[in-house]
Formats: structure tokens, C-alpha cells, sequence
């Protein structure tokens, strides 16, 4: 009888572990088919914004103030910038994906990475003085590119969820024990600390969010960080701000 028992046990065990999993697969389902229809809303953002000035410069070339038209011509341009952005992220995530990533580990220097790196953001984070704070000679063991698109992603997101206005800060500084710690500190709307956790999870959002964006910045950024053998973490308190930080060894 006891042998019976256990068999049956053992049976129920399996169908629980197989119930489990399907209701996982549909729970990925259903992330992945909200992560479609939100790409193609934030492709259409900033595509609708482009078609829109360019078709009122073309129509009203000479009845618009010279300021009004450079203003047009700049909101056309961050658009761009946008789409950018989000295309290096859907190819960064489909390489993830499909472990295509490749790493080139080598000493990097962090000051001016930094400086390039908000050169390439440009006009995505007008409004927000940046305040730096990265000591000149400091470096870490790093793939350019990596780092780069995790900078890139932290800033596009302090700029996102912090009012124009309130400053960015970017940190570096050696931790003690063989590594260096970079830090994106923004003065937004923080983050509860039961989400600290999930906002680096493929697709996650924070509640309702209304914000731009897909949910895959931070996983990537994590992945990225993961694979040059760093690790990366926030730290934040609603209604004050967050602190990023990506650790990662120095370079000798
Ligand atoms: P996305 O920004 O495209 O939504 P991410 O993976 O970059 O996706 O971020 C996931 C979520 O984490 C965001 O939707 C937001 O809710 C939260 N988040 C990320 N960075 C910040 C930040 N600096 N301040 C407040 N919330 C943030």
C-alpha cells in the first residue's frame, strides 16, 4: 500500500511541476506579446513626432521664426536619437538572447568613456545638469561597447523618471577591495524597495508606468555587467531618487 502511495505522490508531484511550468510559459507569453504592441507604440512615438515637424517646416518654411524652426529642426533630431537608442536595445537584447554577445575585456578608462559616451547622448538629457565625478587615470577591466550601452541606459533612464531640472551625478571611486564602483545617481521618483529587485527582469515595469520605454534596459545593462564578471545594483527611496551601481574590477 505505502509503495502504492508513494507512486501516487510521486505522479501528483509531476503534474504540479508540469502545471507550474506551463503557467510560466504563459505568463512569458503574455509579457512577450505586451512587449510587441509596446515596441511599435515606441517606435510610433517618436516617428510621429519626426513626420509631424518635418511636414510643418516643409509647409510653413517662411512663415516661421528662425528660433522656431531651429527648435523644430532639434526635437526632430532627439526623435532620432530615440529610435536610435531603442534599436541598439532590441539588438542587444536579440544577441543576448541568442548568446551571440561578444566580450572583449581590456583595460578602459573611465573618465573619458564617460565624456564620449554623453557626447553620444547629446540632447537626451538636456534639462538635467550632469555633475561628474570621475577621477582622471581610473580604470577598469571592461568591453568598451558594453560599458558604453550601460552608461547609455542608466542615464537615458535617470533622465526619464527624474523632472527636468534636478541633476544627474555620475561617481566613480575604488571600493577597497580590488574593484571600482560607477554610480548614476538621479534625484526622480525612486523606486519601491520591494521592486529593487524585479526591475532588472526581462520586460518589467514599474506599476503602471507611463513613461517611454519597453522594460528591457536593465536586463540588458545586467547581462552586460554580468558578462564582463561585474555586478551591477540600485539602491533608491521613492520620492527622493536612485543610486545605480555597477561594479566592476580595476584595471591594473
Ligand atoms: P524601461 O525604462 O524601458 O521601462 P528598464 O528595464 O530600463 O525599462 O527599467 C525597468 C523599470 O525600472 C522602469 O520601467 C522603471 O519603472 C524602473 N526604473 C528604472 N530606472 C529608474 C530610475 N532611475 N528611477 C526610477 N525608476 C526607474
Amino acid at each position: 500500500v505505502s509503495e502504492r502511495r508513494r507512486a501516487e505522490q510521486t505522479l501528483a508531484d509531476a503534474y504540479d511541476r508540469e502545471r507550474e511550468a506551463s503557467r510560466q510559459l504563459r505568463e512569458l507569453d503574455r509579457l512577450k506579446s505586451d512587449f510587441v504592441s509596446t515596441v511599435s507604440h515606441e517606435l510610433r512615438t517618436p516617428l510621429t513626432s519626426i513626420k509631424g515637424f518635418a511636414e510643418t517646416l516643409v509647409v510653413r518654411w517662411s512663415s516661421i521664426e528662425e528660433d522656431l524652426r531651429r527648435e523644430l529642426v532639434q526635437r526632430i533630431a532627439t526623435a532620432g536619437l530615440r529610435l536610435d537608442h531603442l534599436i541598439s536595445d532590441l539588438l542587444d537584447f536579440t544577441r543576448l538572447e541568442r548568446g551571440q554577445l561578444r566580450i572583449e575585456l581590456g583595460p578602459r578608462e573611465l573618465a573619458p568613456l564617460v565624456g564620449n559616451t554623453l557626447e553620444r547622448l547629446g540632447s537626451v538629457l538636456d534639462g538635467h545638469p550632469i555633475e561628474l565625478d570621475v577621477p582622471p587615470g581610473l580604470a577598469v577591466v571592461a568591453d568598451e561597447t558594453a560599458l558604453t550601452r550601460i552608461l547609455e541606459n542608466l542615464l537615458t533612464n535617470a533622465s526619464k523618471f527624474a523632472e527636468a531640472g534636478t541633476p544627474i551625478r555620475i561617481a566613480a571611486e575604488r571600493s577597497g577591495r580590488g574593484s571600482v564602483v560607477l554610480s548614476v545617481i538621479d534625484r526622480g521618483t525612486g523606486i519601491p524597495t520591494d521592486e529593487l529587485e524585479r526591475i532588472f527582469d526581462r520586460f518589467y515595469r514599474v506599476g503602471d508606468s507611463m513613461a517611454p520605454g519597453t522594460g528591457i534596459g536593465l536586463a540588458i545593462v545586467k547581462e552586460f555587467v554580468e558578462a564582463q564578471q561585474g555586478r551591477v545594483w540600485a539602491q533608491s527611496t521613492v520620492g527622493e531618487g536612485s543610486v545605480f551601481s555597477v561594479e566592476l574590477r580595476e584595471a591594473a
